[in-house]
């Protein structure tokens, strides 16, 4: 009989030693706080762990990892770290692409591979793979886990999952939040961490040329399909102009979500020439994942991205046409509810 995942986990860190983590390009609050979190566990359990990311920590994030310092890659020190190691444990993706110039490593390197991750797109490229896409975020997991094998949990690691499950739940008020998403913040609140203090100084870290950047855009906002989907567009001047890379837009594809009627949201945003980051947001009636997952992204049915090259209006144009089938297929849809879904 095949070992459940959680299983298969646990006797797979039981029996290495020198573990390399990492996680997907542009890491998020989720991908971070899981990174830290788990480091943490793994180093009271005195086995020997470095964190690698193909992206640097945006600046919201870095104070986690004060004690437990996150490398970006860089060719010689990725091909060092993936000789000193003997298993990597990629978190909050299992796609082998989202952890980017990383995988190229992995195809010189004969090393065990763990992942931990809730995204219901995955290839599950490891020889373990606990892929839960029921858990709002990975940092559920990762607490999960640490629960069961009845391991510590100190302020910094509850303060490094609170930041994953707070943010991956858009502060518990998006789809993905249950009761198991309120019980776990009230277990990580007892293990002393301050809502208050860690959503400040998670939030109150943006230079001030990202709220203007954010306000072009938003004049900018397109209003499609009677109402339904609201499309937003930035450009490399924009990002230029203020001083911005791509993690800047976080939070930006959200905020059309608060006009009322609207299905979808789009955003277009091109940080560098030709490579168009899409994002797509659900207000809960239509399911974007496959559509990104087709195109060679993923992420939630409500939630979902993919990067595709070419001009903002030769993505457009890919894009749109596919979206107002979603929002058609709403219409040819008996209405939900009844179904309870
Ligand atoms: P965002 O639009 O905020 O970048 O991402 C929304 C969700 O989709 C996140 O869960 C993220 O991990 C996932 N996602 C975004 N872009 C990609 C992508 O290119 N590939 C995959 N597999 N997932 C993505
Ligand atoms: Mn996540």
């Amino acid at each position: 009989m095949p070992v459940a995942p959680r299983a298969a986990l646990m006797a797979f860190l039981a029996r290495h030693q020198r573990f390399l983590l990492t996680t997907h390009i542009n890491p998020d609050g989720d991908a971070i706080g899981s990174e830290v979190a788990f480091a943490r566990w793994l180093r009271a359990q005195g086995k020997q762990v470095r964190i690698l990311n193909d992206s640097p920590t945006p600046l919201a994030f870095e104070w986690l990892t004060q004690d437990d310092p996150i490398d970006v890659h860089e060719d010689a020190l990725t091909e060092r770290l993936f000789s000193e190691a003997d298993a990597l444990v990629v978190l909050d993706t299992s796609n082998r692409p989202r952890i980017g110039r990383i995988s190229f490593s992995l195809d010189r390197h004969a090393i065990a591979v763990a992942i931990v991750d809730h995204h219901a797109t995955h290839d599950g490229f490891g020889q373990v793979n606990v892929v839960e896409p029921d858990k709002a975020a990975t940092a559920c997991l990762v607490f999960e886990l640490m629960r069961a094998a009845g391991s510590p949990i100190d302020t910094r690691a509850a303060e490094a999952l609170y930041v994953g499950l707070a943010t991956d739940t858009g502060y518990f008020r998006y789809s993905n939040t249950d009761a198991s998403a309120f019980e776990m913040a009230a277990a990580l609140v007892r293990l002393g961490v301050d809502p208050q203090a860690v959503t400040t100084r998670v939030q109150a870290s943006a230079p001030p040329g990202r709220l203007r950047f954010f306000g072009e855009a938003l004049t900018a906002l397109e209003m499609l399909e009677g109402g339904r989907l609201a499309v937003l567009e930035v450009g490399p001047d924009a990002f230029e102009r203020h001083q911005l890379t791509g993690a800047d837009t976080e939070g930006l594809v959200d905020m059309p979500r608060a006009i009322a009627g609207v299905e979808l949201v789009a955003l277009f945003s091109e940080g560098k020439p030709g490579r168009v980051k899409v994002s797509l947001r659900s207000t809960g009636r239509v399911e974007v994942d496959q559509l990104c997952s087709r195109l060679g992204g993923g992420g939630h049915p409500h939630a979902a991205g993919v990067l595709l090259m070419g001009s903002r209006a030769d993505v457009r144009a890919r894009i749109l046409p596919e979206l107002s089938q979603l929002l058609a297929a709403l219409d040819a849809a008996p209405a939900r509810g009844a179904a309870g879904a």
